[in-house]
């Protein structure tokens, strides 16, 4: 039987992403904000409904530029339920995370926001989770009323909307993340996405070396994207909509196949979202269910399936860290030993949802 893979990057047609490229091999302009770049710019600020955006090579330099962007400093809110990139871009932008739990959706629990604010507290960072989206109205009013700037991590929300708006429209800045094994990508690559446009040239300096004309502003980064990876976003979008409706097909057959078995919760989400259908997580309780998370995933494995412990372990576990510092978020610390992420990308077989389904029920 043949292996399935946790995800599967979707691919342009070959003749697609050839014809996209080839006035590269007269322009010979590889990099550097050229041809592609400007124009996926523009269709992304359309597609996401947001007014401004800036690409990158990558989502987690994108992430870090926004930290230095905003000229944050002291300790930023954050959550533990994320992937490595948005701490070590905290910590390598020269702030503390200080970490909240999440709550019941695995997203930043925000009525535990406010006792971890001091006056060293310069923002929230936080992250939509599996494509659920965090209390945007609660964390806008938090930070209100002490002052606070919002980025989010949104690596797993593009194309997300919330009351038929850019979900990226909320915060002081969004960051995307276009990585392979997302839902949409450029190979690597990724985006800030903001409405204030004066953000732009320091969000533009950090990306570029701190080059603004002829003098150095500041100690920026590289984090441009170049026209290759660009290209494959142009040809890429041209299919968003049928690959996002794909794994919508994918997910329901998992919800109708799964929903109402005991001990198992899958995945809750806010009222008024328009999904994007990134991930498959199921949250297992072996004390009701039989079987453990670790438990599934080796048997998934055993029958050629891979699945992923995904958010694990927790990035607040980090060795760098003086201790451990998983205990301070114990809902965080339960979901990440006991979810899995089901395999989950467009055109992902209905015999293959099922056979994954019976290993897991049988
Ligand atoms: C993928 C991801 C990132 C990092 O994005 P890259 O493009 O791989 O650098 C950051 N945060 C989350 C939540 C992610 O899933």
């Amino acid at each position: 039987m043949s292996q399935i893979n946790v995800t599967r990057s979707s691919m342009p047609y070959y003749e697609e992403y050839c014809e996209e490229i080839k006035d590269l091999w007269e322009s010979r302009w590889l990099t550097n904000m050229g041809v592609k770049h400007n124009r996926l710019k523009g269709e992304l600020c359309e597609y996401l409904k947001v007014p401004n955006t800036e690409l990158f090579c990558n989502g987690h330099i994108a992430l870090y530029c926004a930290i230095k962007a905003l000229r944050l400093t002291g300790e930023i809110i954050t959550t533990p339920f994320t992937f490595a990139s948005t701490t070590n871009a905290i910590v390598q932008a020269g702030c503390t995370p200080v970490f909240c739990d999440v709550a019941d959706d695995y997203t930043i629990d925000t009525t535990k926001i406010e006792e971890l604010i001091t006056e060293r507290t310069s923002a929230i960072l936080a992250v939509h989770v599996y494509g659920n989206i965090c209390d945007v109205e609660a964390i806008e009013k938090i930070a209100k009323k002490h002052s606070l700037r919002v980025i989010y991590d949104a690596a797993h929300a593009f194309g997300v909307e919330y009351r038929g708006r850019g979900i990226c429209t909320y915060g002081d800045i969004s960051m995307l993340s276009f990585h392979a094994t997302k839902v949409f990508h450029t190979i690597e690559g990724g985006a800030l996405c903001y409405n204030d446009a004066s953000l732009t040239p320091e969000i533009v300096k950090q990306r570029g070396f701190g080059l603004n004309g002829e003098e150095i502003d500041c100690f920026g980064t590289n984090g441009k994207m170049n026209e290759f990876c660009a290209a494959m976003g142009l040809c890429n979008l041209r299919h968003i909509d049928d690959e996002i409706k794909s794994r919508g097909e994918a997910y329901e057959l998992y919800e109708k196949l799964l929903s109402g078995v005991n001990g198992l919760t899958l995945l809750p989400l806010r009222d008024g979202i328009k999904q994007n259908f990134a991930y498959y997580p199921v949250l297992f309780d072996k004390a009701v269910f039989g079987k453990s998370r670790d438990e599934v995933a080796a048997l998934l494995a055993e029958n050629g399936v891979v699945a992923r412990k995904y958010f694990y372990p927790l990035v607040s576990s980090n060795k760098e860290f003086s201790e451990d510092l998983s205990y301070l978020t114990p809902r965080a610390e339960e979901f990440s030993k006991n979810v899995l992420c089901l395999p989950m990308y467009a055109h992902l077989g209905a015999a293959d949802i099922e056979r994954i389904c019976k290993i897991i029920l049988e």
